[in-house]
């Protein structure tokens, strides 16, 4: 049965008595799916506009990481359209990094030893069909696949599409044009010709390539319950398992690296080099396969402001925000834009201008904050981790949490496990940092003075 208004809606439009717009969405990813989803739920008139074809047709799913990390706000923003456990179910919860170092050795370090929270490995293939299955339901979604957002005129709210299949170009309009057409967003293009409007990008020197361990026999051929972390200073390769018992492995590193491995000769070498231990896992046979078949990828992380236009066109999700991928945050932060925009949409008094406005003062610092932070991890993971200095921290960390749990969250705690503001996690870092480095300064000057004095036979 499809029906337009939710089941726990207490009047005709939803979840409050704002009229219901027309709203179209670019972009029928991860978060255009789950935004199409929120604003149906909310009896508005939807139509998702994806350029490709339904996923849930796909063979393959063309482009970016095969699976996610999904974390709190994730989960938060999927228990809001009732799909939290539905995702969960399938998930492979992750209870901490496994660090693989260069003579294969293995290290445990748990994301959450006190309260024992873990990410999930999801994939994204399934998530965005469990989405879009979800936006069955509702009638009032229309679903436009394989049609591609050409041009959006922002001040009228019309669009133009091109339909892949016949090339033909085709018109609609609506009240609200919501980007989640991803870090390359056509929206957002329109947006940055507007005055006032802030934009910034900023490739990495590293790019990634996914390569792949099979499952043996059946089973995982390491413990799944980890994201595995080979670090190597200036390159690293991470690796999330997947249901079908496989690991999807990311080796990211500087193109300059990338370039200096032209035959399979240089591939086993760099291999058996850096990450003997993946070696026999991959095969050398897959692993020339899969390395040789596509080029590494790029990395951009995008900032800026303001993320709407009037009352007219809006961005969210990789369009609004896209961060390098180092702390399994992109997906969870554009899920936690649609949280946000959602409880500003409840919010009856409020005019659709005014929603779209006060999302962006909302929104800005934290999703700039979290591209920070994502810049900040990929240095952790490939260097940090390995260091005396890291492990000393977490355990510090770790001590503090368990005994004062509301006062002393650590950064990665704050990020991944809760729905602090990330700009707020980065605020609670940097008091943090500055309250151990007073308690380490004081310490090293009292046994300073205590090595003095028993020099001088003061006691
Ligand atoms: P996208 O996923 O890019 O979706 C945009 C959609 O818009 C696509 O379907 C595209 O076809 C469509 N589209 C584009 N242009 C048009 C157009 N002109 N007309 C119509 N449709 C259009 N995040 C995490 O939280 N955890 C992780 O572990 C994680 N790992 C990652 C690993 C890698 C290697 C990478 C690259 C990213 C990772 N991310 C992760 C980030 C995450 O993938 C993104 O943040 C997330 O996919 C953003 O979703 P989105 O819907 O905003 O954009």
């Amino acid at each position: 049965m499809s029906h337009t208004t939710p089941l726990s809606s207490g009047n005709g439009y939803g979840f409050n008595s704002r009229a219901p717009l027309k709203i179209a969405i670019i972009g029928g990813g991860l978060v255009g799916s789950l935004a199409a989803l929120s604003f149906a739920r909310r009896g508005h008139e939807v139509h998702l506009y994806e350029y490709r074809e339904d996923i849930r047709n796909a063979e393959l799913v063309q482009g970016r990481s095969i699976n996610l990390a999904l974390s709190q706000r994730g989960r938060k923003a999927l228990a809001e359209v009732d799909l939290e456990q539905e995702v969960l179910a399938t998930a492979i919860p992750m209870r901490g990094r496994m660090l693989h170092d260069i003579k294969g050795n293995r290290t445990v370090v748990l994301y959450d030893p006190c309260t024992h929270q873990c990410l999930y490995s999801v994939g994204r293939k399934y998530l965005n069909e469990v989405l879009l299955n979800a936006g069955e339901k509702y009638a009032n979604i229309h679903r436009h696949f394989e049609h591609k957002l050409n041009y959006v005129n922002l001040s009228e709210g019309r669009m133009e599409f091109k339909r892949m299949q016949t090339k033909e170009v085709v018109e609609d309009f609506a009240d609200l044009v919501v980007g989640c057409d991803g870090a390359f967003s056509s929206v957002r293009q329109q947006l940055v010709k507007k005055p006032g409007f802030n934009y910034s990008q900023e490739y990495i020197e590293h790019g990634y390539l996914e390569l792949c361990i099979p499952a043996k026999n059946g089973e995982f051929q390491m413990p799944e319950n980890y994201l595995h972390i080979w670090p190597r200073d200036e390159f690293m390769m991470i690796a999330l398992p997947n249901q079908d018992k496989s690991f999807t492995v990311t080796l990211s590193m500087p193109f300059k690296v990338f370039a200096t491995i032209q035959t399979t000769a240089d591939l086993l070498k760099f291999f058996h080099k850096y990450y003997a231990d993946a070696v026999p896992l991959i095969g050398e046979e897959r692993l020339i396969k899969d390395f040789f078949k596509t080029r590494p990828q790029h990395l951009v992380s995008i900032k800026c402001y303001p993320y709407h236009y009037g009352s007219k066109a809006l961005v969210l999700g990789d369009a609004a925000h896209a961060m390098v991928p180092y702390y399994g945050q992109g997906l969870n932060a554009g899920m936690e834009d649609c949280t946000q925009l959602m409880s500003l949409f409840n919010q009856t008094s409020l005019s659709t201008a005014e929603v779209l406005q006060q999302f962006t003062e909302l929104r800005w610092r934290d999703a700039h904050a979290i591209c920070d932070l994502a810049m900040y991890n990929y240095v952790e993971m490939r260097d940090l981790t390995k260091r005396a200095s890291f492990r000393c921290r977490k355990w510090l960390d770790t001590l503090l949490f368990r005994w004062f749990p509301s006062a002393w969250v650590p950064l990665y705690n704050s990020v991944s496990f809760s729905s602090m503001p990330y700009s707020k996690c980065i605020a609670n870092r940097k008091w943090q940092d500055k309250l151990l480095n007073n308690v380490l300064i004081s310490t090293v000057l009292a046994v300073i003075a205590i090595i003095i004095a028993i020099y001088f036979g003061v006691f």
